[in-house]
């Protein structure tokens, strides 16, 4: 991509409506545009890190076993009724009529309309388990939308759903969905944290919250120290094997959000050096709910035994929009955000220093251009004609996580200046090498 076609509004001030670091510096790379009170555009970089987030929770959920489908943000308020939760779900619930005074709703969730379409097709336990999932908008309308896109009324989310025959059948599909959350924030460069939490509106027993620490986060949570540095599952890890061991390893530890705290066990369970309280960012969700849903809208299967028996659920939610912030949270400096390599919105920034005066930049950065695109490389080329100083800042506030200074002064020796946007010095390497030099770099990380 060229800078000078791109659609880039960087904003030169701090805007003054923005309490936290992620959502300046989402304003300020131009990464967003908020439309109404909690509900945003996402701008061409903000929608290529989201769609990088998308992809990467969609093939740890597919390694998991789950499948994806597509369910509709409008459903019918009459589902809801089924399961008694039209009124129970308040005013977070957004009511619409249509032009035949049906009742609607903006979706804030799925249970209901999953359980629908379940018991619509399966039959038998042969089909099971079974565990669906979609990546849709939903929209909550919070009494308090606030940190930019971290909460916002409409959102972009993740959301599974488990099918089983009996509560063992539940809790294996319910360790799987707990192992594809390690690896998935993992991939992100996040350390996450699982921690026992409150299952809200949503109903059930057991449910974990995954956690990403951050001072600027909205749940208080404790937890034992030893949780944070915990090794994540490579990806031979087996979701067909015995997952217990892997799962209890960590739960066994102690961490809770605020609502299941207690104090005394945490004491007791937890040596004094090794307790930590903390703020924290709900980055993940999921719950074992049973039949609380199959039994409100008759969802059966009939078991080996011959009988229906009711089906056992569980759901299992990512904030796939509310992550954008969360990584910007937990990665950057003064000078702007530092995307780890696997959600940057371009891998490479091409910053020629007078390209504009210099043929030979323009030709050095023209031909490194196409050499990187040409490999598969996402390079962003900055061919504006700016002063360097403001392509420097901006490449920083960006975030961008290679960047390659093309300039005179380098050329006439044949090099290049490299600089990873962490690291505190440039390096300079051959120019007729450059294409090795950044796949190099690229694998590295
Ligand atoms: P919270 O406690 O933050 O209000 P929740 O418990 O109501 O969230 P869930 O129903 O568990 O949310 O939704 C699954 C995930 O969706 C959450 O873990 C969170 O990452 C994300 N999410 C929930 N509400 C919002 C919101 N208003 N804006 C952005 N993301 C959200
Ligand atoms: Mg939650």
């Amino acid at each position: 991509m060229r800078l000078s076609r791109y659609f880039l509004p960087i904003l030169k001030d701090t805007p003054a409506e923005a309490q936290i670091v992620s959502h300046r510096l989402m304003l300020r790379a131009g990464m967003i545009r908020q439309e109404a009170a909690g509900i945003y555009a996402w701008l061409p970089l903000g929608l290529r890190v989201m769609k990088k987030i998308e992809q990467i929770v969609r093939e740890e959920q597919n390694r998991a076993g789950a499948v994806e489908l597509l369910m509709p943000t409008l459903q019918q308020a009459d589902l809801w009724r089924e399961s008694e939760r039209y009124d129970d779900y308040g005013k977070e619930m957004l009511r619409i009529k249509d032009r035949h005074e049906r009742d609607l709703l903006y979706g804030p969730t799925n249970e209901e309309m999953v359980t629908e379409i379940f018991r619509a097709y399966v039959r038998s336990y042969k089909s099971l388990p079974l565990n669906l999932y979609h990546i849709q908008w939903k929209f909550r309308d919070e009494i308090r939308p606030r940190f930019g896109i971290m909460r916002g009324r409409e959102f972009l989310m993740k959301d599974a759903y488990s099918f089983d025959l009996d509560p063992a059948g539940a809790r294996r599909a319910y360790n799987r969905m707990f192992v594809a959350y390690l690896r998935t924030f993992a991939r992100m460069g996040l350390k996450s944290v699982p921690m026992r939490a409150d299952t809200g509106p949503i109903g059930g027993e057991l449910s974990h919250e995954f956690i990403v620490l951050a001072d600027t986060g909205e749940s208080q949570v404790y937890c034992d120290k030893t949780l944070i540095d915990m090794p994540v599952p490579d990806e031979t890890v087996d979701f067909d094997g015995d997952l217990e061991p892997l799962i209890r390893a960590r739960t066994d530890l102690y961490a809770a959000t605020e609502e299941k705290h207690d104090a005394a066990e945490f004491e007791t369970r937890v040596p004094e050096d090794r307790r930590l309280s903390a703020r924290g960012i709900e980055v993940g969700h999921i719950f074992y709910f049973g039949t609380k849903y199959s039994k409100a809208m008759k969802a059966v299967v009939a078991g080996p035994d011959g009988q229906d028996h009711f089906v056992e659920m569980g759901s299992y939610g990512i904030g796939v929009s509310r992550l954008v912030g969360a990584i910007i949270e937990a990665s950057h400096d003064e000078a702007g955000i530092i995307w780890p390599d696997a959600v940057a919105p371009f891998q490479v920034i091409l910053t020629p220093i007078n390209m504009h005066k210099s043929t030979r930049v323009a030709e050095t950065s023209e031909k490194l251009y196409r050499q990187l695109t040409a490999a598969g490389i996402e390079v962003l080329l900055d061919d504006r004609d700016v002063r360097p100083g403001v392509k420097f800042a901006e490449a920083e506030l960006i975030g961008i996580p290679h960047r390659v200074v093309i300039g005179d002064r380098g050329l006439e020796a044949g090099k290049l200046e490299y600089r990873h946007r962490r690291a505190a010095e440039s390096v300079e390497f051959a120019s007729d090498e450059a294409l090795a030099f950044l796949q190099e770099r690229l694998r590295g990380r």
